[in-house]
């Protein structure tokens, strides 16, 4: 298939690269002038959205995706799969479907989770918004660049399903974190912490495959001096949107606010391009 990938930074480049490892001819833009393994790189947004049959974006954030989606929309042939796998708020998603469906095109928001080494290894999962048709036709590609994708429901409900994950994550990071400083205060080893915890109930992939304590558990951030991974800054944009979403819905999330503020204050401290585990120094710092 003829894809163009829009957006090749820390996780649009390998995902484009495995989609052309796989066969497909992939032609990528980044304004940054970055490249792709294997990716063709167009000079112009054009380049990469003229005769595709699917168009991939992987970007920061929603106002970039509105715009780029208004281009893409005018550039795209008639019929073509316009995928969105950046992390932005629901009525975003919505109003690039709406873009999409004005222009004759199909229409899918499918944020991602698994990080930087999920999209180098194509191991993501994606969480999806959209028509059946269209899921249809972007499951090949799904199936490329992750692990599992679930069709949560219709326009933005990827996005929901996206924001609600990840505040659940920046909470069990900062809970993780918090029990790694409490054990270091009661003289507990943080080795006996970690063998104790990842294989009882206080068990979580913030634990277990993230491990915040440098020299603990899998390879994390944490032994690349906190070198993202998934920079605190990222996590502080998502855990504003759940909590968008949760004054918007007049849903009760106390601790995802909580956390919310946590990682402004680490962000604004300095932490923002550092890995969201590195609230464990912040703690131990005190
Ligand atoms: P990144 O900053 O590394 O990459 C974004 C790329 O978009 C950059 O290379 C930038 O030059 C490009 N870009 C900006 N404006 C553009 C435009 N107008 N046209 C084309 N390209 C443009 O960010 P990332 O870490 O790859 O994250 C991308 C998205 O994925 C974000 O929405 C993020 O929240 C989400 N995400 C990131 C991770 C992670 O671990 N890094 C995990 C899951 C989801």
């Amino acid at each position: 298939m003829k894809i163009g990938f829009v957006g090749l930074g820390n996780m649009g480049a390998p995902m484009a690269t495995n989609l052309a490892k796989a066969g497909h001819m992939v032609t990528g833009y980044d304004p940054a002038g970055v490249t792709a393994e294997r990716v063709i790189v167009a000079e112009t947004l054009e380049g990469a959205v003229r005769g595709q049959a699917a168009v991939i974006t992987m970007l920061p954030n929603g106002a970039i995706v509105r715009a780029v989606h208004d281009d893409i929309a005018r550039l795209a042939e008639p019929g073509a799969l316009l995928v969105d796998c950046s992390t932005v708020d629901v009525d975003s998603a919505r109003a690039v479907h709406g873009i999409a469906l004005d222009a004759g095109l199909l229409s899918l928001d499918a944020p991602v989770s698994g990080g930087t080494g999920g999209a180098a290894a194509g191991t993501l999962t994606f969480m999806v918004g959209g028509g059946a048709d269209a899921f249809a036709k972007g499951q090949p590609l799904f199936e490329i660049m992750g692990q599992k994708a679930v069709l949560c429901g219709e326009a933005g409900a990827g996005q929901a399903a996206k924001i609600c994950n990840n505040m659940i994550l920046g909470i069990s990071m900062i809970g993780v974190c918090e029990a790694f400083h409490l054990a270091d205060r009661l003289g507990l080893d943080r080795q006996a912490m970690f063998d104790v915890a990842s294989t009882s109930s206080g068990s979580c992939w913030s634990l277990n495959t993230y491990c915040p304590a440098p020299g603990i558990g899998p390879k994390s951030p944490a032994d690349n001096d906190y070198r993202p991974g998934f920079a605190a800054e990222l996590m502080l944009k998502d855990l504003n949107l759940s909590q968008e979403a949760a004054d918007v819905s007049g849903a009760a999330t106390e601790l995802g606010r909580h956390a919310r503020d946590i990682y402004a204050g680490f962000v604004e401290a300095g932490g923002k391009g550092r890995d969201f585990s590195a609230i464990l120094e912040k703690l131990t710092a005190r």
